[in-house]
């Protein structure tokens, strides 16, 4: 995908496909689409990102990526408005971070894209944020009584392929057909100017590409369109509603099995379920809470979640399978709130910062609990814990520099703290899906989220995952390539993505 400005015109694309192709296709109308009034050159800013070939127009990227979009001129058009949200919603949004809101009519004055309906060539008027406001900024076409009039009798098809390649220059995205590394094989004349990041190799099959010999695509994002827009705006999420003073807690007992744990705005530990078909709850399991919570499982049915409380201890609280144990006090007194792993039925590893900010830890060998211990370094953030199996534990927590540190149990040691890097602004989360894999996640300085991977030999680096974070992130893996991550949005509820071999 390739990052620039343009407009629409699809025309061209017919003329290069040769005779005959214009009928399979549906949608031309053997008419010149008009050209609009587009810029010609594109911000100069590069971005820097370590993921892959780079050719961005950065400041045309929309941050916060919650766009506002209205109608300007909304008629007896209700189920052609509804087409175009439903392929918004079905690509762009529902395969990356970005959101557009309102959809409503516009006022006199707006900000975000202004859509105008006109039955003209379907176009931007510049890329990205550059439409932010701008009037008739976007023009979508319902009608094609003059333009394209074989859509006509493709309406649905027509407007949601349109759609979706609007929406892409909306994006920031430009004509795939521009990028210099096009083959000869496609001919296509470059439209608009062209951006300045590449991300992955040339995509035949973007809904950017002229060339497509699906035209826009058929409406459908390519695996490219789909990396692009995600190195873009960040990974899917769903909210999961609520409102709460922490981050969250997030265990797992089994495969398609997640337990979500918040501090409400009544300080009261809130618990959300995912039974593997659905999201059950909210429900309250009281307590008084001042930080944010951990939550861990041993095996089916079994959580264990704890919390700091009033008087700066630690307070534990148990699912047994039937019911919630009352809160029982694990004592200390914590700058910070908790984190708990567990290696095996009938162990638990806890930890915090203390008051001297090192990490203090406290386990539970199955018949007795062992410890408050000191394990030393100056901590600046909650820790995090995981364990991927008998005698391991990995906990992880921000240092004085704000990067990360790890230290490690191998059964008979703990390890000395090294640095993973990265700068951030609150607490780290940890998830492993199986022995020797670590995956580390955190709100950058930026507010947004960023993985660092161990797969047994190496970390990854610092990867962005985007987002809009207010809280510390906490993660979760239920099985091998699978991983759950949570975080509280600007709108103080529960956000979830989920990585399943991809996002
Ligand atoms: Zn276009």
């Amino acid at each position: 995908m390739l990052i620039g400005i343009a407009p629409h015109r699809k025309t061209a694309l017919l003329a290069a496909l040769g005779v005959g192709l214009a009928s399979l296709l549906g949608c031309d109308g053997g008419m010149e689409a008009p050209e609009s009034a587009e810029p010609t050159s594109a911000p100069a800013e590069t971005l820097t990102n370590t993921a892959a070939d780079l050719y961005v127009a950065s400041t045309t990227l929309w941050r916060p990526m919650t766009v506002p979009v209205c109608w300007e001129n909304p008629g007896a058009d209700a189920t052609q408005r509804q087409w175009v949200r439903n392929a918004v919603a079905r690509t762009w949004e529902a395969r990356s971070g970005v959101r557009f809101t309102g959809w409503g009519t516009c006022p006199a004055s707006s900000t975000g894209i202004r859509i105008n309906i006109s039955d003209v060539g379907p176009h931007v008027k510049a890329l990205g944020n550059g439409l932010n406001g701008m009037a008739q900024g976007m023009v979508l076409n319902f009608t094609f009584n003059n333009w394209s009039t074989s859509c006509q009798s493709q309406l649905q098809f027509c407007i949601d392929a349109i759609a979706v390649h609007e929406f892409g220059h909306a994006l920031g995205y430009a004509h795939e057909q521009n990028r210099p590394d096009r083959p000869s094989t496609c001919t296509e004349p470059a439209q608009g100017s062209s951006g300045d990041w590449l991300i992955g190799p040339w995509d035949l099959g973007s809904v950017m590409n002229y060339c497509n010999p699906n035209w826009n695509g058929n409406g459908n994002l390519s695996a490219t369109d789909v990396q692009g827009a995600q190195l873009t705006y960040g990974v899917p999420w769903e909210s999961l509603g609520g409102g709460f003073l922490s981050g969250p807690a997030v265990s797992s007992w089994g495969a398609g099995r997640l337990d979500l744990f918040g501090r409400g705005q009544d300080n009261q530990l809130w618990h959300l379920g995912f039974n593997g078909a659905q999201w059950v709850g909210w429900e309250a399991l009281g307590g008084s809470l001042n930080a944010d919570p951990a939550a861990v499982s041993w095996g089916a049915n079994h959580i264990d979640v704890v919390g700091r409380t009033t008087d700066n201890s630690f307070m534990l609280k148990t699912w047994t399978g039937t019911q919630w144990s009352a809160w029982a006090s694990l004592g200390g007194g914590f700058n910070s709130g908790p984190a708990i792993a567990s290696w095996g039925v009938g162990r638990l590893d806890i930890f915090g910062r203390g008051t001297d900010n090192a990490l203090w830890h406290k386990a539970w060998n199955g018949s007795q609990w062992v410890g408050w211990y000191s394990l030393g370094g100056n901590l600046t953030s909650d820790p995090a814990a995981v364990s991927w199996g008998p005698n391991r534990i990995d906990v992880v927590a921000r240092g004085a520099d704000n990067s990360y540190m790890h230290t490690a149990w191998n059964g008979s040691v703990w390890s000395a703290w090294t640095s993973l890097g990265g700068g951030f602004s609150s607490s780290p989360g940890i998830a492993s899906w199986g022995p020797g894999r670590l995956d580390v996640f955190g709100r950058g300085l930026d507010n947004q989220l960023w993985i660092n991977s161990w797969n047994g030999s190496g970390w990854s680096g610092w990867q962005w995952l985007g987002g809009d974070l207010t809280s510390s992130p906490d993660a979760v893996s239920w099985g091998s390539g699978r991983l759950d991550i949570f975080y509280r949005g600007p709108d103080n509820t529960m956000r979830h993505s989920a990585y399943s071999n991809g996002w």
